[in-house]
């Protein structure tokens, strides 16, 4: 079926970044926005924009009834649901399919068997993909906990089975670290994500986050469209990624592609989506989740393949067959991609205001995908990210140079940003040397602060 009309289930950057793709193709957006959110840009870019209500998402952007009426009250005949909010709910898949309309994304029952982690590291085993080792069960109380972690053996890391967004996760050193921790993470999970279903893996030391981008059709083909290295984190949460990753070989990441599609082919995914993998020193990776939506750094792999992952998705939407087989897609020049987040550069903690002046840079190989512009407000009620800076070029080198020319050029007052620290990250010798782990930050602070 051809998409005319896509009504998107989003807000700030995202939301710009899909219009953008939908205007190339000749395709009709519609917005649906908070009053918090009236009047930033992706409102008036849209071709319709419809209030769904007050500033809190469950009253606004996770409202899927009063979502869905403005979809059908518009005409729209898909839906995009960003990612974060509804992208990975089954629930809204599955209303968005009784009302007549496509819900831009996988099945509803993949989605839900990856959603929940504890079910995911299940398939991944029974696919023969590699898991971090750990126990695949709800583990109750602390108790159990203390028992399940001295048998996979400390220090392990407890996580929620619907996470996300780093939110849940708690690394614990021994029996009474767990005890402590244990209710904590359960309320924090049951308060973010409405299941407190937790689980234990192994911790593993100084480790790199590995991601590989992959697609699939609705006619059975499935491909990845290689790496992303996304090790530069703060509060388990990434700040910096790039593609290629400096740390794999080509033997490692043939392996690790592969393995991606295996993944991918155990379930039958449709849509484009994201194994995310650990790897410890010795270059062995496990399987940590998989994110059944379009991701926060996929300009990096577009940077890098030349595709446009949003057309992808409409493509796969239409039922239509991937146009290019795996041997079509290529990794070329380097490309990195830098979250500008409204945060204190020290604490990591947000800082909502208004954006009082907002100057971005402009160069080669440069590339904005950015929420606001002046006098727009960051809300305490989102997530606090301004914008992403893509850099691209020929080598690592060059893409760190281009990239700290144009962290210098940001003009942004008003409110705090973690410029200066991602500046910090670029002018590391380590981090040029392509050396660096997802400890880096807070080894790069522990070192600031002497
Ligand atoms: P990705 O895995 O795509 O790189 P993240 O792990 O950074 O993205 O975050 C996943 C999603 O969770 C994003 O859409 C982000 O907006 C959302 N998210 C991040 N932090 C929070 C939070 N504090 N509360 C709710 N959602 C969040
Ligand atoms: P989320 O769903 O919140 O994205 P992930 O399971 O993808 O959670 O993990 C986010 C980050 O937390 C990883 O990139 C890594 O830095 C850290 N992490 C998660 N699991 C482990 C582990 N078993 N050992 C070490 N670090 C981990
Ligand atoms: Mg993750």
């Amino acid at each position: 079926m051809e998409i005319r009309t896509v009504l998107i289930a989003n807000r700030g950057e995202i939301a710009r970044r899909i219009i953008r793709t939908c205007k190339a193709k000749g395709i009709r957006t519609i917005a649906v926005y908070s009053e918090a959110d009236a009047t930033m840009p992706f409102v008036r870019e849209a071709d319709t924009a419809v209030l769904i209500g007050p500033p809190p998402v469950a009253q606004s952007y996770l409202n899927m009834e009063t979502i869905l009426q403005a979809a059908k009250e518009h005409g729209a005949d898909a839906i995009h649901p960003g990612y974060g909010l509804l992208s990975e709910n089954g629930r809204f898949a599955r209303r968005c399919a009784e009302e007549g309309m496509i819900f831009i994304g996988p099945r509803p029952e993949v989605m839900e068997d990856m959603g929940a982690k504890i079910r995911a590291r299940s398939k991944m085993i029974e696919a023969g993909v590699p898991v971090v080792p750990g126990y695949n069960g709800n583990i109750l109380d602390a108790e159990e906990a203390c028992r399940v972690a001295a048998e996979i053996g400390y220090p392990v890391m407890l996580k929620a089975s619907a996470g996300g967004g780093g939110i849940g996760m708690q690394i614990c050193r021994d029996d009474e670290e767990v005890r402590k921790a244990f209710q904590s993470a359960k309320g924090r999970a049951k308060a973010y994500f409405g299941n407190d279903d937790m689980f234990i893996e192994k911790y593993i030391d100084n480790p790199h986050h590995i991601e590989v981008q992959i697609a699939g059709d609705e006619h059975g083909r499935i491909v990845h469209l290689f790496e992303r290295e996304c090790s530069i984190q703060r509060r388990h949460q990434k700040v910096i990624e790039e593609s290629p990753s400096p740390f794999l070989d080509e033997t490692t990441r043939g392996l690790i592609c592969d393995a991606a599609v295996r993944a991918a082919q155990a379930v039958e995914y449709t849509g484009v989506g994201t194994v995310e993998f650990i790897m410890d020193g010795n270059k062995e990776f496990f399987f940590l989740e998989m994110n059944t939506r379009l991701q926060v750094e996929h300009p990096v792999t577009e940077a890098v393949t030349g595709l446009d992952l949003v057309e992808l998705q409409l493509t796969i939407a239409e039922g239509k067959a991937l146009p290019f087989t795996q041997e079509d897609i290529t990794q070329q020049g380097h490309a990195m991609e830098l979250r500008i987040y409204a945060e204190d550069p020290v604490t990591f903690m947000p800082s909502p205001g208004t954006i009082s002046r907002y100057e971005q840079p402009e160069g080669e190989g440069i590339r904005i995908d950015d929420a606001v512009e002046s006098g727009s407000v960051i809300t305490p009620f989102y997530d606090p990210m301004i914008g992403k800076l893509i850099v691209s070029g020929n080598t690592r080198a060059e893409v760190i140079a281009r990239a700290e020319d144009a962290l210098a050029q940001y003009a942004i007052e008003g409110i705090k940003t973690n410029i200066s620290m991602l500046s910090e990250v670029l002018g590391d010798e380590e981090f040029a040397a392509g050396i660096y782990t997802t400890q880096f930050v807070q080894q790069m602070k522990r070192m600031t602060n002497k």
